[in-house]
């Protein structure tokens, strides 16, 4: 079948719109129509080559749209059901089986290769092989090829096109902060970075009644939305001494819990310092591998501090996204406000609105059938 999908080419590259030969769902395939589908800083990354997806590829890993066919022996979903697409996982490695799949001991593979398990694809183009399978979907096109296991049925009271972004972004900031940091209610939080993953934790954060609740970042318009949707307390990194506000904000005490959304290591360096006895910070931001800490392993020691990193905010989708849907229409979690949605023709606008700071959390909506 062929459908029109966003080509990645390489460095820096703009995509490009073609026409796209889709296969049939193999066995525990399911075939989805795209409606909406979010741009989340790991599809640059992997666009840029940081993460070493092989151009050309179709990313995009923050799907919701309609399943149109499923392969054969797939039982959790049938044609029809509206689903949100999330990372892919296993389902039998040690950590899939403890309920904590962004831990698969086969991440990479199912994540990032460009390719099935098998070392196919599923996207042709041109005559060439695509690289496909990002996420188990490539959703940046108006069909994607996922897996029965990253799939996850939502309820027809949400409008879909919001919902992509609860399979990536949104779920690691919340996850972070009510499943691995399980900030409990009047503990104090600081957020380093927010963008959307850390606008997504200070909403959690509001859920789970933690207090002072402390927004960092560069951009003011950012800020100021944090305010709107649960910080207590913001501070602008390019005018203040962070660390010196928050030591003040707490009575020379520091925060329970600081979270870096960034990856930046200065700012990882100053979250660790707010920490107070015993306090955790959790990294989401995507770390560089071989690059040190900036952290005073005295000042760790001492007060019995923790650093740990948190990959897609410890969730399972199956279980958490059916949480944010709960939470978003119970009015405690309004996601949307993040949103600015793009017609998938203007996807490269999307991506650069999303790296200026633009625009927190870009959604392109495919083009009606
Ligand atoms: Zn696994
Ligand atoms: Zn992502």
């Amino acid at each position: 079948m062929q459908i029109t999908a966003a080509v990645a080419h390489g460095i820096k590259a703009p995509l490009t719109l073609e026409t796209v030969e889709i296969e049939d769902p193999r066995p525990g395939e399911v075939l989805v129509r795209v409606v909406a589908t979010g741009v989340c800083h790991t599809d640059m990354a992997m666009r840029d080559q940081e993460l070493p997806v092989p151009p050309p590829a179709v990313l995009g890993h923050e799907g919701a749209g309609i399943v149109v066919r499923v392969g054969e022996g797939v039982t959790g979903v049938a044609t029809g059901d509206r689903v949100v697409m999330s990372f892919n996982s296993c389902g039998a490695c040690p950590s899939c089986n403890d309920h904590l799949p962004a831990y698969c001991h086969d991440f990479f593979g199912r994540n990032f290769s460009g390719r099935r398990i098998d070392g196919s694809s599923g996207l042709g183009w041109a005559g060439q092989t695509l690289g496909a399978n990002i996420f188990g979907q490539s959703s940046f096109a108006t069909h994607a090829l996922c897996h029965e296991r990253n799939v996850v049925k939502v309820p027809s009271t949400v409008p879909l096109d919001i919902l992509g972004p609860l399979g990536c972004g949104i779920l690691t900031g919340a996850g972070a902060v009510l499943n691995a940091l399980k900030v409990p209610q009047g503990r104090s939080l600081a957020v380093f970075g927010a963008g959307a993953v850390g606008l997504s934790a200070v909403m959690a954060a509001r859920v789970a009644g933690a207090s002072p609740i402390i927004a960092v970042d560069l951009v003011d318009a950012r800020l100021d939305l944090a305010l709107e949707l649960g910080a207590t307390h913001v501070f602008n990194a390019s005018r203040a001494a962070v660390v010196d506000e928050i030591m003040a904000l707490t009575g020379g005490v520091g925060v329970d819990f600081a979270l870096d959304t960034t990856a930046r290591l200065p700012v990882v360096g100053d979250a660790v310092r707010c920490l107070a006895p015993r306090g955790v910070c959790g990294l989401v931001g995507a770390m560089p591998f071989g690059q040190p800490l900036p952290v005073d392993g005295g000042h760790l020691m001492s007060g019995g501090r923790t650093i740990r990193g948190i990959v897609e905010g410890d969730a399972d989708p199956h279980r958490f996204i059916p949480t944010l849907v709960g939470l978003y229409l119970a009015g405690q979690f309004p996601f949307d406000r993040l949103i600015t949605f793009y017609p998938l023709a203007e996807i490269n606008q999307a991506i650069r609105d999303s790296e200026t700071g633009r625009t927190v959390k870009p959604v392109l909506r495919m083009p009606a059938e």
